[in-house]
């Protein structure tokens, strides 16, 4: 079996999915190396296993709504996206989903996904309780009111602490969006006008190419409640767009939800792609650095430099905001922060890029997507986590035989 981008086959010797919490149970119980894998959309190893992968999407799926605490209960296994329609047919809305709702809700937390906002945490930063099983087979229910210390450690989790069946997502009312595209807008007016265009609406999205020219769009999400319609022509250089766009160069926007202003609701406006159709290219890699938002300015400037190495390798490129959380592993951990996005043609000569750019990412405080491409040792990485000797603790603790753990989390939790 192979993850959505088909660049990794897993070593794993079967995939279990298990339909009752019990079934589950004994399976977790009774393995010695197990992994929970989502919905595969990963583009390194992190899901894999030497042992068996198990899938939570066989379970019981469904939402259960507490309105007097604005949570809701949701199933693990559920996409994103399913899970986001069902809150929103009963009136509620989470804050912000990632580019795409095809991904599982435990897979999406586990690795620090997010979407854009300067006042959006990533989406792992709304989760307020789990149902995890535990190495021995146990049913724990982990918030903040159990373990007031540790259970920032445990939502970023990579999978390393047992297999999440039941997610807790901070809810509120649900919300209209009008999703507007700019074309043509510059680097350098985007990069003398940073705070002002992505601080312009509720979620605020740059692609670029990093083509000679250096131009881009500006994709603007605005809330209905709290940002209104946008009456300008254009914004900075760029003008509104006069016709529907993907952010992929060249391919067909059906694929993307719906633009041009027309307010809809938030989770049919918050991902750039439609559910029911394929995000993205499919062919394709992808890796994202997460930087601070106080240096990312003068990054980017810098990051020119390497332009015409980019450009050739790439689809696209996207820069995304979002404000600092307190979970462990969060690329986002105690800073606002900016996610320099890169979505490369499936090309070998693209892993020959990685350790540069690492090592430029690494020099300014970048900290790897999780769930993306990256060539780094994990000593390096480590260091990035100001935490990660506390997870490494949590993970010996909750896994002290190790029945979790991979190749990956091997090399990272032995730098602890
Ligand atoms: C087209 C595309 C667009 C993307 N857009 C974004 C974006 O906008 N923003 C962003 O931040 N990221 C984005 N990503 C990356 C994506 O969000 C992450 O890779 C995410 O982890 C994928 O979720 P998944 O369900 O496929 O997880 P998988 O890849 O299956 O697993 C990821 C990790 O989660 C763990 N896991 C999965 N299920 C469980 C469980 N039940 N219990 C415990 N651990 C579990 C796995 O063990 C593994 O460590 C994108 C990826 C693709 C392919």
């Amino acid at each position: 079996m192979r993850n959505w981008s088909q660049h990794v086959e897993f070593t794993a010797a079967s995939i279990d999915k298990p339909q009752t919490l019990g079934d589950l149970q004994a399976l977790v119980a009774s393995s010695d190396r197990i992994r929970a894998l989502g919905t595969a959309h990963s583009f390194n190893d992190i899901a894999d296993t030497t042992g068996i992968h198990v899938s939570v999407a066989g379970l019981p799926r469904g939402i259960e709504i507490d309105a007097s605490h604005d949570v809701a209960r949701v199933s693990a296994g559920m996409r994103y996206g399913e899970a986001a329609r069902l809150l929103h047919e009963r009136g509620w809305a989470v804050h912000n989903m990632a580019s795409l709702g095809h991904i599982s809700v435990a897979g999406t937390i586990a690795t620090g996904t997010h979407g854009s906002g300067d006042r959006n945490p990533t989406l792992s930063a709304s989760v307020r309780g789990l149902e995890i099983v535990t190495a021995t087979g146990d049913l724990a229910r982990l918030s903040a009111e159990t373990d007031p210390d540790g259970f920032a450690g445990t939502i970023v989790s990579l999978g390393a602490l047992g297999v999440v069946t039941t997610v807790d997502l901070a809810i509120e009312p649900a919300f209209d969006i009008r999703q507007y595209v700019f074309d043509d807008v510059s680097h350098a007016a985007l990069l003398a006008d940073f705070d002002t265009t992505f601080g312009s609406a509720y979620s605020v999205s740059f692609f670029t190419c990093w083509a000679p020219g250096l131009v881009g769009q500006v994709w603007m999400k605005r809330r209905g409640d709290t940002d209104g319609e946008w009456l300008e022509p254009g914004i900075l250089d760029g003008t509104l767009a006069d016709g529907k766009r993907h952010p992929l160069p060249g391919h067909d926007a059906i694929h993307c939800t719906e633009q041009g202003g027309v307010a809809g609701p938030w989770h049919e406006r918050l991902p750039h792609f439609r559910l029911d159709f394929t995000p993205s290219s499919g062919d394709e890699l992808q890796t994202e650095y997460l930087v601070p938002r106080d240096r990312a300015i003068a990054i980017l400037r810098d990051l020119e430099v390497l332009a015409p190495r980019i450009h050739p390798l790439l689809h696209v490129s996207e820069i995304r905001t979002m404000c600092a959380d307190d979970l462990w592993l969060s690329g986002a951990y105690g800073r606002d922060t900016v996610g320099i996005h890169f979505t490369w043609q499936r090309r070998p000569e693209v892993l020959g890029l990685l350790p540069d750019l690492d090592a430029f990412f690494a020099d300014r405080g970048g900290r790897p997507h999780w769930g993306k491409l990256y060539d780094a040792s994990a000593a390096s990485i480590t260091t990035r986590y100001p935490r990660f000797a506390d997870f490494v603790a949590l993970v010996e603790r909750m896994d002290p035989t190790g029945k979790f753990r991979n190749r990956t989390l091997d090399a990272l939790l032995s730098t602890g």
